[in-house]
């Protein structure tokens, strides 16, 4: 389900997202990561807002101290 709009899709229709080890927010592009792990959807919206999700992703990947790096760019 997709963290923002919260529609469902396919998933390789949508994005995958882990924390690492230093609980900061990085883009499993290989769809392998270990973890929780939280999706975004591929429309422009959801992709525009998704790393301003920070409750949302702190929430969904039960990590509370999640960080979100200032120049994170999410990756098609
Ligand atoms: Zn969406």
């Amino acid at each position: 389900m997709c963290l923002v709009c919260r529609r469902r899709f396919s998933k390789k229709d949508m994005l995958r997202f882990v924390a690492d080890e230093k609980e900061s927010l990085c883009q499993d592009r290989k769809y392998r990561l270990k973890g929780r792990g939280v999706y975004c959807c591929r429309t422009e919206e959801c992709l525009g807002c998704f790393a301003k999700q920070a409750q949302r992703l702190a929430k969904s990947l039960r990590c509370p101290g999640v960080k979100v790096d200032i120049d994170f760019a999410v990756e098609l």
